[in-house]
């Protein structure tokens, strides 16, 4: 058998994951919801800082206020939320 070639697959697997935490991209972000902004919200996608920003409630007081964010780029479109 062969020896000194094992993968610690805990170690890989850890590593991947900082580049996405505290934003969710929408999946079926086909419209743009709340009031457009400038300069406030940047576009991860097109770099655009024309972004349309709605504020979602939630029912716990514990947690923050998420933002719903959609590009106002139209041929971008891209969606997300940060919290
Ligand atoms: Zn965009």
């Amino acid at each position: 058998m062969a020896d000194g070639t094992e993968i610690d697959i805990s170690k890989a697997s850890s590593s991947t994951k900082a580049e996405t935490r505290d934003r969710r991209v929408i999946e079926d972000a086909n419209q743009q919801r709340g009031v457009l902004t400038t300069k406030t919200y940047i576009c991860p996608k097109c770099d655009s800082d024309e972004i349309y920003a709605e504020l979602q409630q939630t029912r716990s007081s514990d947690e923050p206020e998420t933002r719903i964010l959609t590009c106002s780029n139209l041929k971008c479109g891209h969606g997300w939320r940060e919290y």
